[in-house]
């Protein structure tokens, strides 16, 4: 068997035109644009280009993108002040802190001085709690990409067995809530599961998000099943690599979701529809 690619560029690339279009209509409507402010502290190169890709892209479907870019000693008190006047500034629909911070600040203290409605990276505790609940906000943005790719693709998710290996904050936990809220039964797996490839063997769908190179192989795979790798390893030689090993797996499974190519775009195209939604919902 040769499994489908599910093509998360052009799945991307659709939904961006989508929200250009969104944009375009309010523009015409004589409403503003709407804003994110990408917040920057300090020099990560890692960080400098994923930031300048938010920016671009909301350039191409003309969300206005305000820049705060700190230097690295910015305080905890500078940054949560800046924080508060983005919260208060009607402009500003969406605010995204790019992570990792600096050691001497407390993220989860910066997290939550956002506004619920302007998180639009859904890190928040309220809008990951309300994710639990069933009734989401603003989605954490990789979890959100997977669920928009599995959609378009038209696979149905009511009543299949998901794995999810990786359980952070911000791809594992919200991924299973999602699948979850689809109508999956899902099982989380982590660092100390243990028998993980008998788990991964029985699985009708499996998401992998922990961020080592090449760990799933084709051979845990059941038969048919539909693979998505969030996860972006650089190998020595430069080449970028998701968690899956995609020769074997691509064999094995119905669908597989590439990397590059595949979750990657979706976050990014996530962010966009996150902040147009929540600027949408603000009139
Ligand atoms: P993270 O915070 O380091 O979490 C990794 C998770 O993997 C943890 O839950 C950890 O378990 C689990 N884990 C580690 N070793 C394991 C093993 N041998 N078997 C099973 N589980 C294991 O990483 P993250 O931020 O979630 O990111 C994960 C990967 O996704 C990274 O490669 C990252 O670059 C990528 N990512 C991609 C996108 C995208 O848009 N494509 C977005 C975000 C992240 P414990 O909980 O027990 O520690």
């Amino acid at each position: 068997m040769s499994a489908r690619i599910i093509d998360g560029k052009a799945i991307a690339a659709q939904l961006r035109q989508d929200i250009k279009q969104r944009v375009d209509a309010r523009l015409a409507a004589g409403r503003r644009a709407p804003g994110l402010a990408v917040v920057l502290v300090g020099h990560d190169p890692a960080s400098e280009v994923y930031v300048a890709h938010k920016r671009k892209d909301c350039a191409e479907v003309g969300i206005h993108s305000i820049a705060h870019d700190l230097p690295a000693e910015t305080s905890q008190a500078a940054l949560l002040a800046l924080i508060d006047e983005l919260n208060a500034n009607p402009a500003v629909d969406g605010i995204l802190v790019q992570l990792p911070l600096p050691g001497h600040i407390d993220t989860d203290a910066v997290i939550e001085r956002i506004l619920p409605h302007k998180d639009v990276d859904g890190f928040h505790p309220y809008n990951l709690g309300r994710l639990a609940q069933r009734r989401p906000v603003l989605r954490p943005c990789t979890p959100r990409g997977v669920m928009i790719m599995l959609e378009k693709s038209g696979i149905a998710l009511a009543g299949l067995d998901a794995v999810v290996i990786g359980a952070s904050n911000i791809v594992g936990k919200p991924m299973a809530l999602e699948l979850l809220m689809a109508g999956c039964t899902v099982t989380v797996c982590h660092s100390r599961t243990r028998e993980l490839e008998a788990k991964v063997r029985a699985a009708d769908l499996v998401v992998v998000g922990v961020g080592r190179a090449e760990m799933v192989k084709g051979d845990w795979l059941k038969p048919g099943a539909v693979v998505i790798d969030v996860g972006i390893n650089r190998l020595a030689s430069g080449k970028l690599v998701g968690d899956v090993e995609f020769s074997s797996a691509s064999a094995v499974a119905a669908w597989i979701s590439p990397v590059p190519g595949g979750v990657g775009p979706m976050t990014r195209a996530t962010l966009l529809q996150n902040t147009l939604d929540t600027s949408e919902d603000r009139g």
